[in-house]
């Protein structure tokens, strides 16, 4: 079985403006990384319609599709930006994430790793958010469960910032346990332990600025495991942020490369325990350009070591 890795060249069309962290470079570095790697490279699909249903209303689909500018940049918030190659990209974006689960669900690969941008874990229901469109973990999850038919699926979400959004779209859905861990205090502001969904499904757990790996691992260890294990989902997805990494200039968490390859290495081995290994892992943050390099390509040196 291999590891594939699932991108587009759109996803490079999504231009920000000049200064903005969430910017091209980011997706070219992480394919630089991934270079020297045995994958198996799928070109992403466009998603359908019905695939972002599953999470966002058709007005709010209708709404992105409406605001992508001619040429320049159309402001959705303070820190959100179209450019006119946005909206394929966030099309691109979510059509990898469901390309991902087919190919995992169907024991085409292993695993898979989305490299992908825009990122997704902010984007909310209806409202797009910090540098996010269209919730991509949370359409995997979806996907997973509505269309093959999972009964239980969890998403790890381990960047630095809360995934408020993946947490909107999946407050009431029972079949997806949610574990997001998350600097704190820290944009958006949410992510508390007694924010816990609607069938108590979500595990928070805030970390304190300055919190090493050591401590991620012992939180994960205590936290986290347990309730993967009791849980005994059908497939894993990971939203990797690596923005938790000691040069992140976003955040002020003190992870270093090797935290990421430890904490990929246990949820694979997770996942070989409780669900035949499927992992499906979608691009979020990661603002220093060589850290985010480095951190990718350890996680996607797990994934592939997992998979062989
Ligand atoms: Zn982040």
């Amino acid at each position: 079985m291999t590891t594939a890795l699932i991108t587009h060249a759109d996803c490079l069309t999504h231009v920000t403006p000049t200064g903005h962290p969430e910017r091209v470079a980011r997706l070219e570095h992480v394919l630089h990384a991934l270079e020297p790697f045995d994958l198996r490279r799928v070109t992403a699909p466009l998603a359908a319609e019905d695939d972002l249903l599953r999470i966002h209303p058709a007005g709010y689909i209708a709404d992105i599709r409406d605001a992508r500018p001619e040429e320049g940049f159309a402001k959705i918030d303070g820190d959100t930006f179209l450019s006119p190659g946005s909206v394929d990209a966030a099309f691109r974006a979510a059509g990898a994430v469901v390309r991902a689960v087919d190919m995992v669900l169907g024991g085409e690969v292993q695993n898979a790793f989305c490299a992908i941008r825009p990122p997704g874990h902010h984007a909310e229901r209806e409202t797009a958010m910090g540098f996010c469109l269209f919730g991509n973990a949370a359409l995997a999850a979806k996907h997973a469960l509505d269309f093959h038919g999972l009964n239980r699926v969890a998403v790890v979400d381990f960047d630095v910032h809360h995934g408020n959004g993946t947490q909107d779209l999946l407050w009431d859905e029972a079949r997806a346990l949610l574990i997001t861990s998350q600097q704190m205090p820290l944009w958006p502001g949410s992510g508390r332990p007694d924010e816990d969904g609607a069938h108590g499904q979500i595990l928070n757990i805030p970390l304190a600025p300055g919190t090493g790996g050591a401590e991620m691992r012992a939180a994960y260890t205590a936290q986290a495991f347990p309730r993967l294990r009791a849980f005994m989902p059908e497939l894993i997805i990971i939203s990797a942020g690596f923005d938790a990494h000691q040069d992140d200039p976003l955040a002020n968490l003190n992870w270093s490369t090797a935290d990421f390859a430890w904490l990929t290495a246990e949820l694979c081995t997770l996942a070989q325990e409780l669900c035949q290994g499927r992992i499906v892992s979608t691009l979020e943050g990661g603002y220093d350009l060589n850290a985010l390099a480095a951190a990718t390509r350890a996680h996607v040196q797990e994934l592939i070591k997992a998979a062989t």
